[in-house]
């Protein structure tokens, strides 16, 4: 079971001004970074569950992404993929980045569960979707601990399938 997680404005914030109120993580550049609250936690707990990939996909650029990650200071494995592994459209709004888990390899055979800000940029096939509201800062957010919930229900729930293959 793969749990795949975005990054920008779900679980992280980079902002090119500093955040009162917030403690701030890392800094790169003109670039503050700060984790959502509750982050610790939330990684925590998802990388307690069974059985679990880790998987993080944003459309960021490598470098930056390698960056944000490092940030989780995680002492288990997991994936990162980046901007290269998304399909990339012309539109009226600018260029935007789509994903999907054939993007990054990942079969829809198996249980996909995603958490990310922009589910309308996702392929829905193979994966189910939480949606996240998009955070900028805000200090006494709350989402993360709800996505918890919502992604361990999702994963404990009764997937075993009847297979006829006859
Ligand atoms: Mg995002």
């Amino acid at each position: 079971m793969n749990v795949i997680l975005d990054l920008d404005h779900c679980l992280i914030y980079s902002s090119y001004s500093e955040i009162e109120g917030l403690d701030l993580v890392d800094k790169k550049g003109y670039l503050f970074l700060y984790h959502r609250p509750g982050l610790k936690e939330f990684l925590k707990q998802v990388i307690k569950m069974k059985n679990i990939n880790l998987v993080f996909y944003t459309s960021a650029k490598a470098d930056y992404a390698r960056w944000v990650v490092q940030s989780f200071n995680l002492d288990v494995n997991y994936r990162l993929f980046t901007r290269s592994n998304t399909r990339m459209k012309y539109t009226d709004y600018g260029q935007l980045y789509y994903k999907s888990i054939e993007k990054i390899g990942i079969s829809k055979t198996e249980r996909n569960v995603v958490l990310d800000d922009r589910i309308d940029l996702w392929d829905s096939t193979g994966v189910d979707l939480i949606d996240i509201d998009q955070w900028h800062g805000e200090p006494n957010d709350k989402k993360l601990e709800e996505a918890f919930v919502t992604i361990y229900k999702l994963i404990n729930k009764d997937n075993r399938r009847a297979i006829f293959p006859f």
